[in-house]
């Protein structure tokens, strides 16, 4: 039967009915062991029981107020993020592009409340991604994403990522902020050198430019700090978190020192939904967890295993596996075969990963994988490389 949603997705026929830590039962009753929805949704996992508990209890008493009042459970979330980070001031919304929105608003509105309404334009890098809203995929560096958009929403310039040149050449009196995500996602898990994050710091700091870091993909643990830029040491002035802030319930923040939110004043910026007690009871609960002793190492650690597995995967199917990278439990497969033919060789082996740009497939699984589940995706890559291998030997 044709379905009746827009075909916007390539969607697998593969529907879930249930999930239990990494793992998710299909309609079939099969077993499969989530390395992929971990990044979008799932840092906790499926079916958290903590995340569980603070959903039906806040369920049970307020789903939404209007933001003209007070939410006590807004305010303890932003300001659990005030006390844990570089941040002063937070903005809650519902997804990581419109976080992203609001981290541009933000950027634009310091400069105004400066005396300085010119100075509106972001410097962002090649293969970026912010988000499929128009402004955001104005600021993303992937071609693909735009065309057929267009026009392009003004006010975005790319430069290539570690070409510090061009990016000296991009800046110019209308520039109001770099954007920059720590490490690259959807770009194919492209890690920014701790190095060159503390250049474009001191660029931002020299030309009086705000440093907005996405960090939706990699905030909230994901590498085993609760944000992927402090492995640098510094901080940005904005900061954009969704994904895994809600274990799986839409939630973004805007994240931000109350320098860089100056032009910011009620009536500024808003959404309907932002900030609802029912994403705020969710996003406090994963902090409860991701904030909780020992739970960061363990991120570090299981992802260090995971790596130090697939580099020797790598070793077994040079041909099929060209590197590994990322950092913590963010880790891509440069692959030397089709990465979304690869992706449904490991689907078949009941093991989800995702396809990315640069021909990688990722590695992301929830934050809360064992070491067992670990090397069972790691046996289970095993598989789905040595079909590559067989289906290479034959070719030759
Ligand atoms: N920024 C980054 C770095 C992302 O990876 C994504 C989603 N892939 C977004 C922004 C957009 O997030 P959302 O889909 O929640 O709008």
């Amino acid at each position: 039967m044709t379905s009746a949603l827009l075909p916007n997705y390539a969607r697998a026929p593969l529907a879930f009915v249930r999930g239990e830590g990494a793992w998710l039962v299909a309609e079939d009753g099969e077993r499969y062991l989530d390395f992929g929805a971990g990044v979008a949704v799932n840092a906790l996992g499926h079916a958290h029981p903590h995340l569980v508990a603070a959903l039906t209890e806040q369920a049970g008493k307020v789903w939404h107020v209007s933001n003209l009042y007070q939410i006590p459970e807004g305010e303890r979330l932003g300001r659990r993020f005030v006390e844990a980070t570089f941040a002063e001031v937070a903005f809650f919304c519902n997804s990581g592009a419109e976080a992203n929105e609001a981290a541009i608003k933000v950027a634009r509105k310091y400069h105004a409340a400066g005396g300085h309404p010119e100075r509106y334009r972001i410097v962002t890098f090649e293969g970026a991604f912010h988000g499929r809203t128009l402004a955001t995929l104005a600021a993303g560096g992937q071609q693909k994403y735009i065309v057929g958009f267009g026009p392009k929403v003004d006010g975005f310039d790319q430069v290539p990522t570690g070409d510090f040149e061009a990016l000296e050449a991009a800046i110019g009196p209308e520039t109001a902020a770099l954007m920059i995500e720590p490490i690259q996602g959807e770009g194919g898990v492209r890690v920014i050198p701790p190095a060159d994050l503390r250049r474009l710091r001191e660029t931002c700091d020299r030309h009086g430019l705000l440093l907005i870091m996405d960090e939706v993909q990699t905030g909230i643990g994901r590498t085993g700090k609760l944000f992927a830029h402090e492995w640098s040491g510094i901080a940005p002035d904005i900061l954009s978190a969704a994904k895994g802030i809600g274990g799986g319930f839409p939630l973004g923040a805007c994240l931000c020192t109350r320098e860089a939110a100056r032009g910011m004043i009620a009536g500024s910026h808003g959404s309907t939904f932002g900030g609802n007690p029912l994403a705020m009871a969710v996003g406090n609960a994963v902090l409860d967890v991701i904030l909780s002793d020992g739970f960061l190492e363990h991120v570090a650690q299981t992802g260090l295993r995971l790596k130090q597995k697939l580099a020797a995967l790598r070793d077994r199917h040079p041909r099929v596996i060209e590197d590994v990278r990322g950092e913590g439990l963010m880790i891509g497969l440069k692959l030397a075969v089709p990465n979304t033919e690869f992706a449904v060789s490991a689907r078949e082996a009941h093991l989800l990963v995702i396809p990315a740009g640069d021909n990688v497939v990722r590695l992301i699984p929830p934050l809360i994988v064992t070491e067992s589940d670990v090397d069972e995706a790691v046996r289970r890559l095993d598989a789905a490389a040595a079909g590559f291998e067989a289906l290479r030997g034959a070719a030759e």
